[in-house]
């Protein structure tokens, strides 16, 4: 069966060079880099290389790159880290629409002493400027902003949160494991402290990420034990993650603006076919600051598992954006923050795209979603055109 993949927000496949070269990394390369001998050494190399490819591709310097996990050790290690430096009497401040990995770590916080604001979006997702000024008004901040949200693809004024941010002299985290790779960033151009970056997000392979920590900030080590990372995270480097990393970097750098054209051509493509071949749709989030390969869309009156359900029939795949919990469908942190009206919210799906995606993939499912639309929309008890179909 054909197979389109259209869930790159939750994980990408991995470029075919990543792969190719990492494989020397578990065959003849496999010593360990902190060792003094030969072995050692010539792969000391590569990881020092693969570093300078992560800070090219987010205009750091490579001293300021850390290898780590991913994107959730990456983000725990800043916040945590952030706000051990700063001490308790500093207040946290995020937004409702982030990712778990920093939330979660936000709320241990503020259960063990710290002070915490979690602002507010708008029904488009997006952050009030206003808020954040009032916010960093209340005190010294460690604030951890997303650069883009994994859900709807918005993206925030990063430029404009660095410097209310650092004016306010705060400290500033932004979790930019969706926007690296997808959207240019320089963080010579946008004074951020900390950024979280993962490489599953960017045809690496899943278990490795980096933080970039701008020189100069204070920030204590989560992971405790060697001296690896100059001493800003223990343990025996993943060399071939490491390698992998580094070369998706250089890819993305290298493919930036053209993938993020192409991507956009097509999201557009598909955005603009669904709303002609569909009635009964809205989009989620703002249409202006939008990741290029983002489409949150919602489909009235059916349920997006629904629409999930039968589009993987076609080999399709998408996300939606409910989650089981407790045995019930709950609709996703993002899009109840947004105040998306409820028959919306179950029905809505994401569709997220990669540099691979293709045009003869975008048709395909143009071809097959609306007719599923249509005989869901038929069968489903809250379709308003249903009430008034008799009795059989
Ligand atoms: N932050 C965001 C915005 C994400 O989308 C994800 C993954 O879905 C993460 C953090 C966690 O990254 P990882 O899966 O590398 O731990």
């Amino acid at each position: 069966m054909k197979q389109v993949y259209l869930d790159n927000n939750a994980t990408t496949r991995m470029a075919p060079e990543v792969l190719e070269a990492m494989q020397p990394f578990f065959t003849e390369l496999w010593g360990n880099p902190s060792s003094m001998h030969v072995f050692g050494g010539q792969v000391r190399k590569h990881i020092e290389r693969a570093r300078a490819q992560v800070a090219a591709l987010i205009g750091a310097d490579p001293s300021e790159i850390v290898f780590t996990s991913g994107g959730t050790e990456s983000d725990n290690m800043a916040i945590r880290g952030a706000a051990e430096a700063a001490g308790p009497a500093a207040q946290l401040l995020t937004t409702r629409v982030e990712h778990p990995a920093v939330l979660e770590p936000c709320r241990l916080l503020k259960e063990r002493g710290w002070s915490l604001v979690e602002m507010a979006v708008d029904n488009l997702g997006r952050l009030q400027l206003a808020d954040l000024q009032e916010a960093l008004s209340l005190g010294r901040t460690v604030a951890s902003i997303m650069w883009a949200n994994n859900e709807t693809g918005v993206v925030f004024p990063m430029a404009r949160i660095a410097e209310l941010v650092k004016a306010a002299g705060g400290i500033l985290h932004t979790d930019a494991v969706q926007a690296v790779g997808k959207a240019p960033i320089d963080v010579r151009q946008v004074p951020v402290d900390l950024l979280t970056l993962s490489g599953h997000k960017l045809h690496a392979p899943k278990g490795v990420g980096a933080l970039y920590i701008r020189r100069g900030t204070r920030l204590p080590p989560l992971l405790l034990g060697g001296h690896q990372e100059a001493g800003r995270r223990a343990g025996t480097e993943n060399v071939p993650y490491i390698v992998a990393l580094g070369l998706a970097c250089e890819l993305a750098r290298q493919q930036l603006e053209d993938g993020m054209r192409q991507m956009a051509q097509l999201r557009d493509q598909l955005q603009a076919g669904i709303l002609q071949a569909c009635p009964d749709v809205s989009i989620n989030g703002d249409l202006e600051q939008r990741l290029p390969n983002t489409l949150n869309i919602s489909f009235q009156y059916i349920e997006g598992e629904s629409i999930l359900y039968h589009l993987s029939d076609y080999g399709i795949a998408a996300a939606s954006g409910s989650a089981c919990s407790s045995g019930a469908l709950e609709p996703s942190h993002v899009i109840r923050a947004m105040g998306v009206p409820f028959m919306a919210v179950h029905g809505s799906i994401r569709f997220s795209l990669s540099r691979y995606t293709t045009a003869a993939e975008i048709a395909y499912v143009l071809e097959h979603l609306p007719p599923i639309i249509a005989r869901l929309r038929a069968i489903s008890p809250f379709s308003a055109s249903n009430a008034a179909v008799p009795e059989p």
